[in-house]
């Protein structure tokens, strides 16, 4: 579904992607992990077009993407949930869904159903301020939020941050029901553990370059991974 070859992303002389290749499979969920600064957020940012790859090929669907306005490729059913859920604080629940919906021009109620279906709590919570909402809350509002525009395929960006472990395991369960319902996931994790049960495939990224890649639970299982990542020997 979304292949990615030779991708490099630069910001000013900083090389921040250096040559990375990719595949995200239609219905699976694969995970990036890798250390902080070693270019995770700025793979998904270049594959939304909000930043602009220097070399190298983004193709989505069969469609070389690389190129194109994030709008437009919004349109074509890739969504980010970016890194500290950045929700409209004073606006409401509802409110914020119907922003993640602005492109689209019908099903828009039967899109808040699914939504609140999926989180129960969104529901309850429909009037409030998203600004007074729980982290975890806010959380379930920016993957509710993205799934508005029904996408084709959801990109994360360090969904469980900063929450409180129960709520990292609903944020995981979500995920994979997500999934179960036909919607492919790109999710980028400091979670490597839980990221890596959950994959299909895993990548791990060093410095800007995938250094090793391969099915989810055999990551699990790989020693180097094991030292680095898992906090395990
Ligand atoms: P984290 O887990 O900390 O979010 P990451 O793997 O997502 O890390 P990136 O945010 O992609 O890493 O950053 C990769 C490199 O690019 C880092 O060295 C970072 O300082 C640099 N970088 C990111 N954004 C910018 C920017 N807007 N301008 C200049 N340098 C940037």
């Amino acid at each position: 579904m979304l292949k990615i070859r030779n991708l490099n992303v630069h910001y000013g002389g900083i090389s921040a992607v250096k040559g990375i290749s990719l595949d995200v499979p239609e219905k699976s969920i694969v995970t990036l992990i890798g250390a902080n600064g070693a270019g995770k957020s700025t793979t998904l940012r270049s594959i939304v077009g909000l930043v602009k790859a220097s070399e190298g090929e983004i193709n989505f669907l069969g469609e070389n993407i690389t190129d194109m306005e994030t709008t437009e490729i919004v349109t074509k059913g890739i969504t980010l949930v970016p890194e500290g859920r950045r929700v409209f604080d004073n606006l409401s629940v509802l409110e914020n869904l119907k922003i993640g919906a602005y492109l689209q021009k019908e099903g828009i109620d039967e899109n808040i159903k699914m939504v609140y279906d999926l989180f129960p709590r969104l529901r309850e919570r429909s009037w409030q301020f998203a600004g007074t909402l729980s982290g975890g809350e806010q959380q379930m509002l920016a993957v509710g939020r993205a799934l508005m525009s029904k996408p084709k395929l959801i990109m994360m960006d360090e969904p469980s941050l900063g929450l409180a472990p129960l709520i990292v395991n609903g944020i995981f369960d979500i995920i994979k029901e997500i999934n179960k319902q036909g919607t492919t996931i790109l999710l980028i994790e400091q979670n490597a553990n839980k990221a890596l049960k959950i994959a299909d495939m895993g990548y791990v990224l060093e410095t800007g370059t995938i250094t090793i890649e391969g099915p989810g639970k055999e990551l699990l299982m790989d020693q180097r991974i094991k030292d680095a990542y898992l906090g395990t020997s």
